[in-house]
């Protein structure tokens, strides 16, 4: 950007709304019993139903229901007792019906909101949700595979999705960034979906516009689309956002229309123009009747939400008295905050437990590649061996090499300690043979040393634990300097 372009973008602001989909961790299809599972040979996963065949008929799969409204009530929505499915007529050649089966006026839950923050006076950073709808997934189109000829697999077709749409409430990239994690963490934390943005389980579009700071209008919207990571939707919206100022500056008028975002030229180009929705000529689908739920089973999966990222965060700051830092990184992941937990309750020291999980425990999970329920340290093997840090039957750092080969064992520590001979040795005469022989060794330092450069005792505990191959025991070590020091 010129000097000039820097300007004309601080006058304006960034306008943004989000759509995101997200695939419903479902076994069996939205309206037919096909399996869900992604990776299966082309249409393999089909049926009558969701092929269109004539005659067939939709039945909703009540676990993509109960999903559905689980996020919903976790984004604070408010869930309508009636929803209608309704038939979005386009056409598309991987959608073999003439139309997808989503909800329009009547979706299933509205005026929801997720809080991404705090505002410079403390005031917390709400951005509202419209609605969260239910709909059907259409099939794919598949242009690189053959040549010449486009093929369509219609195993995704049918499969249940949510979309997520936001009120336009975010004024930058990175607030879009935040909202976008936090969102995907809480649904992360209801386990309503597997959220592999690469198998598309999770997808973002993204509306935005500009406008003269301070103004309240909105202005003309474009859509971007094709985004398929974060930091893709980011960078997406920060190109749309120079685009735009670039062209109301130069005396143009923004048209609306979906743009493709090409994540190697940093760039977005038009896909096709934009259908209002009158396009789409909404309306009722004769097959399904009105989605009913009564207010008891609705209040029931309230009650049985599980707990929030932001009630685990405050509860582990109350009960667990970590930092704000600590907290985050151990409840970014349900997962990893279980087993925190865990090894806090079994070995009573949290702020230990904390430490060794955010430490030695994510740094050994990443290397393996596992995923947490296949990691072979159970929460409370690492508890036992904190213990044995604790009790002084092991050193620290002996411990960290016990917990390298836990991690690729499976073994209990004690039984590793043994073998390895990495029990901590606190028999003074044992200790007293290591600490003459470093003494002897750096005479001079320990000269200068007794003369009063205290900071040098450091060196020769180091030293000795050296010796020791992280054996010997620290305390008594030091104990032991005190007593020559003094003689
Ligand atoms: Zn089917």
């Amino acid at each position: 950007m010129t000097a000039a372009g820097i300007d004309a973008g601080e006058r304006y602001e960034m306008v943004v709304g989000l759509e995101v989909h997200v695939q419903l961790r479902t076994r069996t299809k939205l309206f037919c019993n096909c399996s869900t599972q992604f990776g299966e040979p082309p249409n393999r996963n089909t049926c009558p139903v969701c092929l269109a065949l004539p005659g067939s008929l939709p039945v909703l799969n009540e676990a993509a229901v109960e999903l559905a409204t689980r996020a919903a009530l976790a984004l604070g929505a408010r869930v309508n007792e009636e929803s209608i499915f309704a038939r979005k007529n386009y056409f598309y050649p991987d959608l073999p019906k003439g139309y997808q089966i989503s909800q329009f006026d009547k979706p299933l839950a509205i005026d929801g909101q997720l809080v991404i923050g705090e505002r410079g006076d403390g005031s917390a950073m709400r951005i509202g949700i419209t609605r969260v709808h239910m709909e059907e997934d259409a099939g794919k189109s598949i242009h690189d595979r053959f040549a010449g000829v486009s093929a369509i697999d219609l195993n995704r077709a049918g499969v249940p999705l949510i979309e997520i749409v936001s009120e336009p409430d975010l004024r930058s990239s990175a607030e879009a960034g935040s909202y976008l994690r936090l969102l995907k963490q809480l649904l992360e934390y209801l386990d309503v979906s597997d959220l592999n943005m690469e198998e598309g389980s999770l997808r973002v579009d993204a509306n935005i516009s500009i406008r003269e700071r301070g103004a309240t209008k909105l202005g003309t919207k474009t859509e971007v689309k094709n985004m398929n990571s974060f930091s893709g939707v980011e960078r997406a919206l920060d190109a749309e956002f120079a685009r735009q100022v670039e062209i109301v500056e130069s005396g143009g008028s923004i048209e609306q229309q979906t743009l493709l975002w090409d994540a190697d030229r940093g760039t977005v180009r038009p896909a096709r123009a934009k259908e209002g929705s009158h396009d789409y000529r909404y309306f009722p689908d004769p097959d399904l009747p009105p989605l009913r739920l009564t207010k008891k089973w609705i209040d029931g999966h309230r009650d049985r939400l599980p707990e929030l990222p932001d009630a685990k965060r405050r509860r582990f700051v109350d009960e667990h008295k970590l930092s704000g830092y600590d907290v985050d990184v151990l409840t970014a992941s349900p997962r990893v905050a279980d087993y925190f937990e865990a090894v806090a309750h079994a070995h009573g020291d949290s702020k230990t437990a904390a430490n060794w999980v955010m430490g030695e425990f994510l740094a050994a999970l990443k290397q393996s590649g596992l995923s947490l329920d296949r990691f072979p340290v159970r929460p409370r093997d690492l508890a036992t061996l904190l213990d044995m840090v604790r009790s002084g039957a092991v050193s620290n750092t002996a411990a960290k090499r016990i917990f390298g080969i836990m991690t690729e064992t499976g073994q209990l520590p004690a039984q590793i300690a043994e073998r390895e001979g990495l029990a901590q040795v606190g028999d003074e005469s044992q200790l007293a043979v290591w600490v003459d022989e470093v003494l002897a060794a750096q005479a001079a330092e320990w000269a200068r040393y007794r003369a009063g450069e205290k900071k040098l005792l450091g060196v020769f505990v180091g030293a000795v634990m050296k010796k020791s191959g992280g054996r010997a025991d620290p305390k008594k070590v030091n104990q032991l300097l005190a007593i020559r020091a003094s003689g």
